[in-house]
């Protein structure tokens, strides 16, 4: 499948990284140790690139889990395939590593045409996107990943490109200026975001669709976990699947991370399949709790009752005493943290709740709110998800 990433997105050095299809190298991740990766985070890291392109399902028949999502994404892929035209624009958002960028591909894939791979923050200049959008071929697929960070000027040149296919350039400035238009071909706009409040009404009432990924049940995971060890050839073991499943905090990526973790771990103990002892000794050395709890969330729990009493504190307090960006607090520690219900958002700032007083063997006061988790309805959709259709 042609696909053509304009840049990578963060980058992140990571010393004890395995490019893809290499042997693993026994204790590498052992002697790097916990706090040197986290692996619970699930932003991708720049040398996953390759083996996330391996682990990536094809079409959307492989895509595990988001049922709802699948059966949209199908019937309007089977009417734009034939009326011959292309696809409505589609926006998808949701936390990272959800497989916004796998669906973006399964799109192209299905409806055969060419996908070209950009990010918000990279179009600087109105030129950049016209260079993009006139390389595109007929019916073709631009995906922009983070589209919340595109810049006001470009936004604005997308309107009438996503509206009537068209663009105006400016030529010259000053009393010589013009401008001239130019014919698109039609194409499909997919955009990802992690912060659907981010996007500008203008720009999201021009997509056709939006979708909304929400973390995946355990039950999706464990076969997201089986079905990379049959790519990657390892062998595990249905409990400890389920196990690693019950971990990978609702995210195939870190499902994915954890699995090819685990796998190091075997190999040093010449374990030839991984089993839930293995699975359970590795992820205590790598410190994911059995919650799949992470250093850092815990970490940012630990802040919120030591030092401001369980709360309410804003998320600029909360990064600086934890030593992370507020954007990935709100990005990717806290959707998690608040949907397994160790975490309550209010306007005043964040409370911890009795769970997370619990969790960290804390009596919780009769003051720290009792929040039920918002766990997807057992064996269907994630009570949550809303498929919105514009
Ligand atoms: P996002 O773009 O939302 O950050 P990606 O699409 O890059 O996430 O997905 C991260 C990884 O997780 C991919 O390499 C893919 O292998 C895996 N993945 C994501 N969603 C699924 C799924 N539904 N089924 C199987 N694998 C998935």
């Amino acid at each position: 499948m042609p696909s053509k990433p304009l840049k990578a997105k963060a980058p992140r050095p990571d010393p004890a990284a395995l490019p893809a299809g290499e042997p693993a190298r026994p204790g590498a991740e052992a002697a790097a140790g916990p706090h040197h990766e986290r692996l619970a985070d699930p932003a991708p890291r720049l040398e996953e690139g390759p083996i996330e392109e391996t682990l990536r399902p094809q079409r959307l028949a492989e895509f595990v889990g988001q049922p709802q999502v699948k059966s949209n994404l199908g019937v309007f892929l089977r009417a734009a395939r034939e009326r011959g035209e292309a696809l409505d624009h589609v926006l998808f958002c949701g936390p990272p590593g959800l497989g916004k960028t796998t669906l973006a591909n399964i799109l192209a894939v299905e409806l055969g045409v060419e996908i070209l791979h950009t990010s918000g923050p990279v179009i600087e200049r109105p030129g950049d996107l016209a260079g993009l959008l006139t390389n595109l071929a007929e019916r073709g697929v631009l995906f922009i990943d983070e589209i919340h960070r595109l810049n006001h000027v470009v936004e604005e040149y997308l309107y009438p490109a996503m509206e009537d296919f068209t663009l105006d350039i400016l030529l010259d400035r000053g009393p010589s200026a013009r401008s001239i238009k130019i014919q698109l071909p039609r194409f499909t706009l997919v955009g990802a975001t992690t912060r659907a409040g981010l996007i500008t009404s203008p720009l999201r009432a021009r997509f056709g669709m939006t979708v909304r990924l929400n973390y995946y049940q355990p039950a999706e995971l464990s076969q997201i976990v089986l079905r990379s060890a049959r790519i990657l050839g390892i062998g595990v073991e249905a409990d400890a699947a389920t196990e690693l499943a019950r971990r990978a905090r609702g995210t195939p990526r870190v499902a994915n991370r954890l699995l090819r973790r685990v796998r190091d771990f075997a190999q040093i103990q010449g374990a030839r399949a991984i089993d839930r002892t293995l699975v359970e000794g590795s992820l205590r050395l790598l410190e994911v709790d059995e919650r799949g709890l992470d250093d850092m969330d815990r970490r940012l729990l630990e802040a919120l009752i030591h030092k401001y009493e369980g709360g309410p504190v804003g998320i600029n307090t909360l990064a600086v005493v934890v030593g992370e960006e507020p954007d990935t607090l709100e990005d990717v520690y806290e959707p998690f943290l608040i949907q397994e219900g160790f975490l309550k958002r209010t306007t005043r700032g964040r409370e911890a709740t009795a769970l997370a007083y619990r969790h960290l063997g804390l009596e919780p006061p009769a003051s720290a709110p009792a929040v039920e988790p918002a766990r997807p309805a057992a064996g269907g959709e994630p009570a949550t998800l809303q498929d919105k259709l514009l």
